[in-house]
Parts: structure tokens; C-alpha cells; sequence
């Protein structure tokens, strides 16, 4: 197949263009030209929509030769990206206007350039791929509020059929072409307490809720998680982000909820951190879970990520460090259908850009993210061929 591979940089201009914040996303603007491009290059494309018109995309090339049992590559990124906030943009959000080498708007750096630059390298290694272990490109709706998409395809029963197995997964959110190890999980629970209502000139009569909300923030507060420190992500953490109780000041509240905030870190299980905390706040309390992330971590010594580095450090000129970020991302979702692969995030985005008014991403990362993906796929084509097992 003859297939022009699209400049990365106007495919990120097309993106930015295409409004996808979420809410409410409508991510099909994004999903289908990627399908068409990757279509006409020879991908297999799936779309798949966890609503109307919340469309993910998955397209895979090669991985299915008998004598070839190398599983396939993934790389994945997110489409939808955050509200513009209030304050007014210098640069059009929408506009994807290049200035001094940098392509402003939302999503430049989270993470349509991400995008761009993964479709871009997949484009131009697609034959090679075809013939090879494969390729598997997993585009999602509805990552920003809780990897919507990403965990709608990896629950759909068809999922295995959808995604397949991978023997490595890349994450293209923004690093700045860092290559990054790992993140935190995210636990998000809702607290509630009840209670009897009561006019407020008698309380006495009642059973006030928002003493027992308090007295429940105050044990979170207090509240020690029993996993030590991890070495590179640092320790978990809690935060009380939101308290609500009470309806009118002239009535006993019967009902309190707390909005708790927990980051995770890597071998820590989220299952006990909710027994931990039942067994802190005390019968009086209700725990209900809103959001429910795991933590992804690859150890460095990992013989994919030690080639990895390499590989960066050839392009980059220096061996980068092992590090991890804080945000979370797909590969929570995607990586358990996926075999557990190693998990790599590295996208040319500007990570503190994420999320901020005239947010951009500079023209040259796209380019080097390119060339990066194009290494890794080179890389992953590269390696000896697993001893096929007897038919
Ligand atoms: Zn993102």
C-alpha cells in the first residue's frame, strides 16, 4: 500500500480545530478523519462509542502471522480535551495558530499533538508493521473525566476481540518527550452521613449530620495510610475537596457528604485503603466509590524501558532519569485487556501547559515525538521473534 504519511503538524492544527471539549466531547470530529487516514494506510478500524457521538477509535495493522507470535506494540492517546476556563485567550482556542514555533490552542499539548505524532509514526511504519508483530493504536473519548472511553472498551464483552493483547503500551500524554514510568491512581469517594431533621430552634430533638460530616473530616484529616513512600512517585495523599450539609440554617441537617480526594502509588491496593478508612470513620459514616483509577508503574530495569532510554538518550543526548507524574491516565483503564504490558508515557505536549489558558505545544516536540515513535516501533520490529509454539 502507497500511502502519503500526513505532515504531523498540520494533522495537529486539524485536530485542535475540531472542538472536543468535554464536556460534552463529541469526540467522532477527531475519531473519524484519524480512522480515514489510518484506513487508507491499511489499519483495520474499529470505532467504538460509549455514547452518542463519544466515539474512541481502535486501528490495528499486522500481529497475525502464524509464524510470528511477537505480540503487537499499543500506543494510545485521548481526543476530548478540558473547557477553556474564564479567563480570555490571547490566541484563538480553536485556531491552532503557529507563533514562534508554537501551535496554540486546547488540546495542543493535552493532547491532540500526541495524537498527531503517534498516527504520524504508525502512517509511516505501516508496512513494515503489516509484515511485523503489529501495531494496535487505541484513541479514546472521555479521558479527562474519569478515562470514560478508555474503560467502556476495556468492559464492553467484545473487548478482547476490540484491543488484543500488547506486549508494550505508550501513553503520548504531554512529557515533553521525557519518557515517564509511571503515575499515581486515583480513588475518589463520596463520605455521606445521615441523620433525623428537626426544626433548628429545637435541636434536641434531631440528629445533626453535619457534626458527624465534621467530625469524620477532621479523622480524614488525621488519617496515616499503612503503604510506605514508593521511591519515585513519593507518598499517597488524601484531600477533603468538597463539604456539603444542610439544606436551610433553621433546620437539623439530616444528611452530609464529604467529596474525598486519594492518589495512590504503585503496589498500593485500593480495596484496603477503603477498609482502612471504614475502620476510621466508624459506622456513622458511608463510603461510596466515584472514581476508581489504578496506579501504573514499570520498573526501570524493565528490558523494553532500558531500551527505551537508550533509544531517547541516542535522540536526546543524555540518559534521562526514571520518573513518574501525578496525573492519571488510559493506560489505567487499557492496560489489564492489553496482558499487563509496560506502560510508557511520553508525548511532545508541555506538561504544565495541561489545562491552561493559551495553552500550546512547541512545533519541534511534535516533530522529535515522531521520530521518537518511529524508533520505538523500529525497535519493537527489531527484536528476535518468540520460538512459535507447536500448533
Ligand atoms: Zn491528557
Amino acid at each position: 500500500m502507497n500511502t502519503r504519511v500526513p505532515d504531523p503538524i498540520a494533522l495537529t492544527q486539524q485536530l485542535v480545530r475540531v472542538d472536543t471539549v468535554n464536556p460534552p466531547g463529541h469526540e467522532d470530529g477527531c475519531i473519524a478523519p484519524l480512522a480515514d487516514l489510518l484506513s487508507a494506510a491499511g489499519y483495520a478500524c474499529r470505532v467504538h462509542d460509549f455514547a452518542p457521538r463519544r466515539s474512541s477509535l481502535v486501528a490495528r495493522i499486522g500481529g497475525t502471522s502464524r509464524h510470528d507470535r511477537r505480540l503487537p506494540l499499543a500506543f494510545t492517546g485521548h481526543v476530548d480535551v478540558v473547557p477553556l476556563g474564564n479567563a480570555a485567550w490571547r490566541h484563538e482556542p480553536f485556531g491552532a495558530a503557529i507563533v514562534d514555533g508554537r501551535l496554540y490552542g486546547r488540546g495542543s499539548s493535552d493532547m491532540k499533538s500526541g495524537v498527531a505524532a503517534l498516527a504520524c509514526a504508525a502512517i509511516a511504519q505501516a508496512e513494515r508493521l503489516r509484515d511485523g508483530p503489529g501495531l494496535s493504536l487505541i484513541f479514546t473519548a472521555g479521558e479527562e473525566t474519569g478515562c470514560e472511553g478508555a474503560f467502556a472498551m476495556a468492559r464492553d464483552a467484545g473487548a478482547a476481540a476490540l484491543l488484543g493483547r500488547a506486549g508494550a503500551l505508550v501513553v503520548a500524554e504531554p512529557t515533553a518527550n521525557a519518557p515517564l514510568i509511571g503515575h499515581k491512581g486515583a480513588f475518589w469517594l463520596r463520605a455521606l452521613a445521615t441523620g433525623t431533621t428537626a426544626h433548628g430552634s429545637m435541636p434536641e430533638q434531631g440528629d445533626n449530620a453535619v457534626y458527624k460530616m465534621a467530625r469524620a473530616a477532621l479523622a480524614l484529616e488525621r488519617f496515616e495510610f499503612d503503604t510506605p513512600a514508593h521511591a519515585l512517585m513519593g507518598a499517597p495523599t488524601l484531600n477533603v475537596g468538597t463539604a456539603r450539609g444542610g439544606l436551610n440554617i433553621n433546620s437539623v441537617p439530616d444528611a452530609a457528604e464529604l467529596g474525598i480526594d486519594i492518589r495512590s502509588v504503585a503496589g498500593q491496593d485500593h480495596a484496603r485503603v477503603l477498609q482502612c478508612l471504614c475502620a476510621a470513620l466508624g459506622p456513622q459514616i458511608q463510603l461510596g466509590t466515584l472514581l476508581d483509577v489504578a496506579s501504573v508503574y514499570t520498573p526501570p530495569d524493565d528490558p523494553w524501558m532500558q531500551r527505551v532510554f537508550a533509544l531517547c538518550a541516542a535522540r536526546q543526548g543524555s540518559m534521562p532519569l526514571p520518573r513518574t507524574v501525578s496525573y492519571f491516565t488510559d493506560a489505567a483503564a487499557l492496560r489489564l485487556p492489553l496482558g499487563m504490558p509496560p506502560v510508557l508515557i511520553l508525548g511532545p505536549g508541555e506538561p504544565q501547559l495541561a489545562h491552561q489558558t493559551d495553552e500550546f505545544c512547541h512545533v519541534h516536540h511534535i516533530v522529535e515525538a515522531v521520530a521518537l515513535y518511529e524508533d520505538l516501533i523500529s525497535d519493537w520490529c527489531a527484536q528476535p521473534q518468540a520460538q512459535p509454539q507447536a500448533a
